[in-house]
């Protein structure tokens, strides 16, 4: 049997050419993702005619996940030197001025974030390495001090980890990448630095005022606020990125794991797909093998039931993105089957109700000791909900729709199998099949009409 967590392969330099990609795809990648921070419009718009020829070649639902840079923030550029010494107690302003900067000041061209920060908000400049606070604050010009940190490079990125940032999710830049994005037909579209329930929306407008196709929306958890309206964002998007990278920065390291299996379990109650982002086997970028460390992480995210797991710098850039893929099934294929084998107790998902018809249905397939659940699936939403319940068993869905098919690929344990003729009930037994799924019984879900049936 296949693994059940899915793998979300980022796709870069080292990866876009068709060969690479066939290959990472046939080694068990289930959605690509195409950072716009990167290349924008046609390179990635040939990218994604490449996916799905392949796709189609290799006869493999394969969804694509386009992913917005949304409102990263750098500060401008330096005078002479491209670095300056930073001293701890040292004033350091940013203004609105296009000058290059001084020892003791730079731009900071953001002007509505400039205009956001408030009295001992911190700056996070470089990945965390410095860290200032603010002490006088302005539209125009903000004074703050240094607090960690030695010295500070030009064009850096920056966090604002207790800042409520008043502008739209989407940049100018990003706009003209969905515009352009949206006429390639994505399966997901990924938003960046999310922040409450209402980006989520705003992007929903903009993708439905220019299409009917029906384009996911996956909200990237990278700060401090979105973890504490999860709920609400979990609700208005479709799936959600743990997205690990921002947000080590952006609330104290130490309490990452604790909110990553926060989010996982909130996403299995709203009956939304998750996906577990970055350095998951970042030592792969330079190196063959992976790390003890990384061979875990990988592994708990498949005991934690998420639905994915996701490869960044390390199939972009890195020395083996084959490689890293087919590590990183290695170990989902190892832990899905240990998973398994020493079995999670279904009936202690919390907060289902006992009537819920697809715990009911996960319910079913235990106590029958089913091999498989088959849904003929019109839209994403019953398969993705029994998901939800991890059944611990395959989830055929048979999908009458490309678009149904490729957007299941994020779903864990859901083997989405694209049959534009449907349904009958040898469809299902034939779909069973197809996965080497030759006896035993099937719970078989067709829209309201649940039964059981015996393979033969
Ligand atoms: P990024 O998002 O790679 O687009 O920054 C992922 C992360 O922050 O972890
Ligand atoms: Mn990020």
């Amino acid at each position: 049997m296949n693994k059940f967590t899915k793998i979300t392969a980022s796709i870069g330099p080292k990866s876009e050419d068709r060969e690479t990609l066939t290959r990472m795809i046939a080694a068990g990648v289930n959605m690509c993702r195409l950072n716009f921070s990167h290349d924008t419009g046609d390179i990635q718009g040939h990218k994604i005619d490449m996916i799905r020829e392949i796709s189609n070649e290799l006869n493999m639902p394969v969804a694509v996940m386009i992913d917005l840079q949304g409102p990263k923030h750098r500060i401008g550029n330096f005078e002479t030197e491209d670095k300056y010494p930073l001293e701890i107690g040292q004033k350091f302003t940013f203004d609105n001025d296009p000058t290059p900067g001084k020892a003791t000041r730079v731009q900071l061209p953001d002007t509505d974030v400039l205009g956001s920060l408030n009295v001992g908000d911190r700056i996070l400049l470089n990945d965390g390495k410095i860290e200032m606070r603010v002490d006088f604050a302005s539209p125009e010009r903000v004074d703050a001090t240094v607090v960690r940190g030695n010295e500070i490079w030009s064009r850096r990125g920056f966090n604002l980890p207790d800042t409520e940032i008043n502008t739209s999710v989407l940049t100018t830049k990003d706009r003209a990448d969905l515009e352009y994005a949206i006429t390639k037909n994505p399966d997901y579209v990924a938003i960046s630095f999310v922040q409450r329930p209402e980006d989520v929306a705003e992007v929903r407008d903009f993708i439905t005022a220019r299409t009917a196709h029906p384009i996911k929306i996956i909200a990237k958890i990278e700060r401090p606020n979105a973890v504490e309206r999860i709920t609400d964002i979990a609700a208005a998007a479709d799936g959600i990125m743990i997205a690990r990278g921002d947000l080590a920065v952006e609330v104290p390291y130490a309490e990452v794991p604790a909110i990553s299996r926060h989010i996982i379990r909130e996403c299995r109650k709203m009956n939304k797909p998750v996906i577990v982002a970055t350095q998951m086997l970042g030592s792969m970028v330079a190196s063959e093998f992976p790390t003890r460390a990384e061979i875990t992480d990988v592994a708990n995210t498949a005991y934690l039931r998420a639905d994915s797991t996701m490869t960044s710098e390390e199939t972009t850039i890195g020395i083996n993105p084959v490689g890293v893929i087919e590590t990183m099934y290695n170990i989902l294929a190892h832990a899905d089957a240990d998973a398994i084998a020493n079995p999670y107790d279904w009936s202690r998902v919390e907060n289902i109700p006992e009537n819920d018809w697809s715990r009911s249905v996960a319910s079913m397939a235990y106590l029958n000791r089913a091999s498989a659940i088959v849904v003929f699936a019109r839209d994403t939403i019953a398969a993705t909900q029994i998901s939800c319940r991890k059944p611990d068993i395959p989830v055929i869905a048979v999908c009458n729709e490309s678009v149904v098919a490729n957007q299941l690929c994020l779903a864990r344990g859901v083997f989405p199998i694209y049959c534009p003729e449907l349904f009958g009930m040898r469809d299902a037994f034939n779909s069973a099949r197809r996965f080497n799924i030759n006896m035993g019984k099937l719970v078989i879900v067709d829209e309201d009409k649940i039964s059981l049936r015996t393979l033969d």
